[in-house]
């Protein structure tokens, strides 16, 4: 079979692998697309705590059965929920198993979804509905980042926030505020080409670059602020603003992974008496929400998606990598 693998710091082959071989209790799924994450590229450059190569990538896949599920036929089309949770540690005994105190995922600690087929434990397999293509069904994790935010965001009908960050993630975050009712979405983003999708997704944009993000805000709030904020851009700079455009008692969501300790007034989150949430991946019940999103055609998530074929992927992890490419969500294409 062909696979994507990744062979060290900025080094991605394709080369011909054997066909897994599933064990009891394993499937074997023939992958249809598998999309690259910004926790790929942090492995494609070599700077990953745990990945090691020689590695199959990819945690966010879709296909169809071949074998060895217990109930689902072959060709069930379907999506695999990627983490690894020990089960024993206290988190896990305590139904926050996503935030196992070893948490593992597939395509990251084993082979992943960049092939033309992978094995999983069959507790991870979900299927997906006929109606929903195999191509958004590889963005349903994405938008299951989405949900989980939102969801720990306390986040109410009615409510505005302001999402910094156009790349898939905050893009999901901002859409499932959306789908939920949100009053106003607006989306901080500097890159020009992503600001435009965010506004043809039907969101606020704000320049990062050439707007006043503070005075964006309270125009669009009509000077209230707003409730919620989602870092999804994990940029230096979000700190600048991301607690002045919130009102009082307003919640901040750090979404997005800092590479380095970003600087926090928390004098601000003391006098606007505002709360500071952490979320982490997601839930089996987010990604069954995710699915339920994806499924109603209520946001063109289709937009975000740029499909390219298995054999171009090492000119694709660089063009990722220097930022050479329009694509907000590369996607392979295998199991031809
Ligand atoms: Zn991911
Ligand atoms: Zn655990």
């Amino acid at each position: 079979m062909k696979s994507i693998e990744y062979k060290g710091s900025q080094s991605v082959e394709v080369g011909e692998k054997a066909v897994p071989e599933v064990g009891p209790g394993e499937v074997l799924i023939k992958v249809a697309y598998a999309g690259v994450c910004g926790s790929d590229m942090i492995i494609y450059q070599g700077v990953h705590p745990r990945a090691k190569a020689p590695l199959v990538m990819g945690h966010e896949f879709s296909g169809t059965i071949v074998k060895g599920h217990s109930t689902l036929p072959a060709g069930t089309p379907v999506t695999v929920y990627p983490l690894l949770s020990c089960g024993t540690c206290d988190p896990c005994k305590n139904g926050y198993a996503h935030v196992c105190n070893t948490l593992k995922l597939i395509g990251i600690d084993c082979d992943g979804g960049m092939a033309d087929y992978v094995k999983v434990p069959e507790d991870k397999v979900l299927p997906i509905p006929e109606s929903l293509s195999l191509k958004l069904g590889a963005f349903i994790e994405p938008v299951a980042v989405g949900v989980h935010a939102v969801g720990r965001s306390g986040y109410k009908p009615g409510d505005s926030a302001v999402v910094y960050g156009a790349g898939p993630i905050g893009l999901c975050v901002a859409s499932c505020l959306a789908y939920f009712g949100a009053a106003k979405v607006m989306v901080v983003e500097a890159n020009p080409h992503r600001l435009d999708v965010a506004r043809q997704l039907g969101f606020t944009p704000i320049d990062a670059v050439k707007d006043d993000i503070r005075a964006k805000v309270a125009e669009h709030t009509r000077g209230r602020n707003a409730d919620l904020a989602f870092d999804c851009a994990a940029h230096p700079s979000v700190h600048s603003t991301i607690l002045d455009i919130l009102r009082v008692q307003g919640t901040s969501v750090v979404v997005g992974s800092y590479k380095k300790p970003p600087e926090v007034d928390l004098l601000k989150v003391e006098f606007k008496e505002l709360t500071l949430i952490g979320t982490r991946v997601y839930t089996r019940r987010d990604f069954e929400v995710a699915i339920a999103i994806l499924q109603s055609g209520r946001i063109d998530f289709d937009r975000l998606l740029t499909v390219a074929m298995a054999d171009d992927a090492p000119a694709q992890f660089q063009n990722l990598l220097q930022g050479s490419t329009d694509a907000i969500k590369m996607l392979f294409q295998l199991g031809q």
